[in-house]
């Protein structure tokens, strides 16, 4: 980059306008889902009797009556069309890590006339072809097709464009052979599976049947830059982090970004998205600034999981898409800057019967043993299968920030708070009563614990936290579906309901009581080596963790390899969430992706050292020297220590460069292993040489430039 490009990296904040502050006005009318094909919607376009059947299919889980689906297209056509809408698209979740659609317009002839038509069949469903998508082998390409279903459970919605407007239908995509290819299915199978499972496990305390209804809140961390300057580092633009930058002087230290008022550009951006998202029915709650400087915090309401997931991948496009509009992009990856907090995804996960929110400890006994049985499954499933919860957080990105003090370990352990951990221990110890005083519950069994009401304890170091009336998984990286780890959540607390469910259902009712306890006292016993309520950061938990035999995957090739052991694929088949050809797919697409990624990463970084980096370093060598030869001949004494000390200072760095590049570019050829550290070893030398050559010399937007938005 020239002086002047320098410059004008610099001063570009300078020049965009910080839109004045409006004049107080009335808070507007809330547009709130007014671009969904919600059930209000249907019950003013739809005929009753199909209002009633679908209704039943999305509320009941009844199998969809094929003969509404006319019905429903015919009204769902009238409605996007009054609302802009030319084209419509099967909306669906391939294994690409983002959303796919492929449009058709509504544009058919009748003879000569032409029409706008949208049958029943292009409702329900789509063959895209899908040859190109990743299937892990699951398709070969002479049998490419690929099929979207319609799923009725999540409302087809209006995205919005500058001139038009597309009718999205969410959809699950599937091969000829009925694999699943997507993220939506098998999240779908673990929802019927775990319903299943809380029912029959309901059923042994006594409660009448009642919908089960999983949630999920997921809260979305992002960086925001300048777009300026993302479009000068090719190494955002192509893998999503910078490759190198050195951390400035100022970054997160003085925690003055966490919750700090928020610049007024932000604020603008933050309500757009905001009423973008409403608009699409997306229930935007809280937004904040995160602990980074430019990095930032969207959360919404918690909602049901499927939609919650849909909902969730739709946030981090609005985000991306209203970025641009505002000059800012907008970065999702895990760890887009070294030496500062990366970004992840907090999953709040819980499971509701009837109105009853079964991780909330209730009023009286009775539910409070519903609870502590809920409890103590949620732990056994977690230690049994930490391993395969893991592997749904795996991914290039994550592993920069897994483990690196700011995230979550890549252990995964159950932080409960200080008042249910004594919980727990009385339980498992027999006796009856907790020293806390305030606000204890009975529990139904008479010598069960009495449980305290208010675990409010926090705890920001532990994967995976009891949080009141909720679980939090917090290693989900900021750029992930949330369908992955929320379908193992399901699966395992299914195994866990069913296994209880099988011993309760064998006891005599007289006995209930002193059948349940045992049973979560055994429990305990069995897997309290989960919990761990202490300091996941440090290294002294890693040593601990190891001893109390807890699996330590640290990096995604560690954490997939999981997906195939064949404990767990009779685990997925059973539960028919995966089959093994699905699961053996769905490896070998992590592995692809993951070697792909760091492949891409090594291969910018390498061009960036040869083509930027060095000839900026050779540059200022050059100069110095003929800074020296000049001096000479012009015989001046003065200045010259100072010139040759950077003479020396540049010329090695060249040299350092031409060996680590020379590592790098081998690696790359034939050493996927030795990519990273190469990479690593590279860094460390652009990173000392920014810190020495001349600010308009350098040929990248630093951090201090970028990470502080004005
Ligand atoms: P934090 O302190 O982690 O920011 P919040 O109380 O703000 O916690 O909640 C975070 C998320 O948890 C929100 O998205 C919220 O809607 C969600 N949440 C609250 N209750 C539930 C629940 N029962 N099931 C799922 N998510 C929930
Ligand atoms: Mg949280």
């Amino acid at each position: 980059m020239s002086t002047s490009n320098r410059l004008h990296a610099v001063n570009v904040v300078a020049k965009i306008k910080t839109p004045a502050p409006c004049p107080a006005a009335p808070v507007p009318e809330i547009n709130f889902a007014e671009d969904v094909f919600n059930i209000q919607t249907m019950k003013s376009y739809l005929p009753k009797g199909s209002c009633q059947k679908l209704l039943s299919t999305i509320r009941q889980g009844t199998p969809l009556n094929p003969e509404i689906a006319g019905d429903v297209a015919h009204a769902m056509k009238q409605w996007a069309l009054e609302r802009g809408a030319t084209h419509f698209t099967h909306w669906f979740q391939p294994l690409t890590g983002s959303t796919a659609e492929k449009h058709d317009s509504f544009l058919d002839f009748e003879g000569e006339k032409a029409i706008m038509s949208f049958s029943g069949k292009n409702l329900i469903v789509g063959e895209p072809d899908a040859s190109s998508f990743p299937s892990g082998g699951l398709r070969s390409t002479f049998e490419a097709r690929g099929y979207t279903a319609w799923d009725p459970t999540s409302p087809a919605f209006i995205k919005r464009h500058g001139n038009g407007a597309t009718l999205c239908i969410p959809t699950a995509f599937c091969s000829y052979t009925g694999d699943a290819l997507d993220k939506k299915t098998p999240l779908l199978r673990s929802i019927q599976a775990l319903s299943n499972s809380t029912r029959r496990l309901m059923k042994c305390f006594g409660l009448p049947d009642e919908k089960v209804e999983i949630t999920l809140g997921a809260e979305q961390e992002y960086f925001l830059i300048d777009r300026n300057f993302y479009l000068q580092r090719p190494d955002l633009l192509q893998t999503g982090r910078t490759v190198f930058g050195a951390p400035p002087a100022k970054h997160q230290q003085l925690e003055d970004h966490y919750f700090g008022a928020i610049r007024m550009r932000v604020l603008n951006f933050m309500t757009e998205v905001e009423k973008e998202l409403w608009t699409l029915g997306i229930p935007a709650k809280t937004r904040h600034n995160e602990v980074a400087p430019a990095q930032f915090e969207l959360a919404p309401l918690f909602e049901e999981v499927n939609l919650a997931c849909d909902h969730n991948m739709l946030v981090m496009e609005v985000l991306r898409q209203v970025a641009s509009r505002h000059n800012l992009v907008c970065l999702l990856h895990e760890k887009p800057f070294a030496g500062v907090n990366g970004s992840g995804k907090h999953n709040n996960w819980s499971i509701s019967y009837g109105k009853r929110n079964l991780f909330n400890p209730g009023d009286d006994p009775d539910q409070n043993a519903i609870f502590l049985t809920v409890l103590c499954a949620i732990i056994e499933a977690v230690d049994r299968h930490a391993d395969i919860l893991r592997a749904t957080v795996a991914g290039a990105g994550n592993d920069y920030r897994l483990g690196a003090n700011e995230a979550p370990p890549a252990v995964i352990s159950i932080y409960l708070g200080d008042q249910l951990k004594e919980v727990i221990h009385l339980l498992e110890t027999g006796s009856g009563r907790t020293s806390r005083k305030a606000g204890s519950l009975k529990i139904g069994v008479d010598t069960l614990p009495q449980l305290p009401q208010d675990a409010t304890d926090r705890n920001r170091t532990s994967p995976f936290a009891f949080t009141g009336n909720k679980f939090e998984f917090r290693a989900p990286g900021s750029s992930q579906s949330c369908s992955g780890c929320n379908v193992v959540l399901n699966m395992i607390a299914a195994e866990a309901f069913d296994r209880i469910s099988g011993v309760l259902e064998n006891a005599d009712k007289k006995d209930f009581n002193a059948v349940l306890q045992k049973e979560l006292r055994a429990i305990i016993k069995a897997h309290k080596r989960i919990l761990f309520n202490g300091d996941g950061y440090t290294d002294d938990w890693l040593s601990e963790a190891a001893r109390r035999g807890l699996p330590n995957l640290p990096t995604t090739l560690d954490a997939i390899r999981t997906l195939t052991q064949d404990k767990n694929i009779a685990l997925f088949e059973k539960y028919g969430v995966f089959n093994r050809r699905e699961l053996e797919s769905r490896y070998e697409v992590s592995l692809e992706d993951y070697l792909r990624r760091i492949h891409i990463e090594g291969s910018v970084a390498l061009e960036i050292a040869t083509s930027m980096i060095l000839p900026a370093v050779r540059g200022e060598y050059e100069k110095c020297v003929r800074a020296l030869a000049e001096a000479k001949q012009a015989d001046v004494k003065a200045g010259m220590q100072a010139v040759r000390r950077d003479a020396e200072i540049f010329g090695k760095g060249c040299d350092d460069l031409v060996v680590q590049t020379a590592t790098l570019r081998k690696a790359l050829a034939d050493k996927q292993d030795e990519i990273i550290p190469a990479m690593q070893a590279l860094r460390e030398v652009v990173d000392q040489l920014e810190k020495v050559v001349p600010d308009d010399s350098w040929p990248l937007p630093k951090y201090r430039e970028m990470l502080f938005i004005y």
